[in-house]
């Protein structure tokens, strides 16, 4: 099986980039932040705010998550909770999911069992170092903080205004790093800085590093 893996700060063109790859290769596509979103619902949704509880909560979930880049769902005990989990108190509220370690073990595992059945593009915070170290490709895609909110600003239909977009993009990227490091590359994984360029330059780049790295892109 090959391995695509694109880790990043929010708004710095992931899930696009992403997509379009899996798109491009007939790959699946594996969105690893809607699995930490899907325990945030869960446990917004039973009132469960302590780090044990959400560790629990985590450990017992049953979650199905579709690999098909242009149907992506998440179905948690038989609830799909797609739309919910882009809601924004999920998005202000995720931290503290994946700054639980227990959590982070669990959904990590899940993702690495997913990653195994398939060829898969999978993006996240930490995939190119824990998740997925042995990945072909190994890419860090930044982007500068002002083209990260207003890319995620335009996501969000132009309805968030600055402080919003600052709680959602740099505030969370803060917090999230406390336990996760994606703003420097590690060795071997290559920093894309997609500031000035187009989706389509971004995905050119890198499917010549697959090619490269021995992957057949037709
Ligand atoms: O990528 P997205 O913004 O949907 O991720 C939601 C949250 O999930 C991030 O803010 C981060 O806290 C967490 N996450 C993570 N590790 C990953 C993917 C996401 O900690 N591999």
């Amino acid at each position: 099986m090959y391995t695509i893996a694109i880790d990043g700060p929010s708004g710095s063109g992931k899930t696009t980039t992403a997509k379009a790859l899996a798109r491009k290769l007939g790959w699946g596509y594996l969105d690893t932040g809607a699995m930490y979103r899907a325990v945030a619902v869960g446990c917004m949704e039973a009132g469960i705010y302590d780090p044990e509880g959400i560790a629990e909560y985590c450990r017992t979930m049953e979650v199905e998550i579709s690999t098909d880049p242009d149907h992506p769902a998440i179905i948690v005990a038989g609830h799909d909770i797609s739309e919910a989990i882009r809601a924004p108190e999920t998005s202000a509220w995720v931290s503290k999911v994946s700054t639980n370690p227990e959590c982070r073990i669990n959904l990590v595992q899940r993702q690495k069992d997913i990653i195994a059945s398939s060829n898969m593009v999978a993006e996240g915070r930490d995939i190119t170092t824990v998740v997925a170290a042995d990945a072909e490709v190994r890419i860090l895609l930044t982007a500068d903080a002002e083209a990260r909110m207003s890319r995620r600003g335009a996501e969000l239909g132009g309805k968030v205004d600055e402080a919003g977009l600052r709680d959602q993009v740099l505030r969370r990227d803060r917090d999230d790093s406390t336990l996760v490091n994606f703003t420097v590359a590690a060795d071997g994984v290559v920093t894309i800085n997609s500031t000035l360029m187009t989706l389509d330059e971004v995905v050119d780049q890198i499917l010549s590093l697959a090619e490269h790295a021995g992957i057949p892109v037709q």
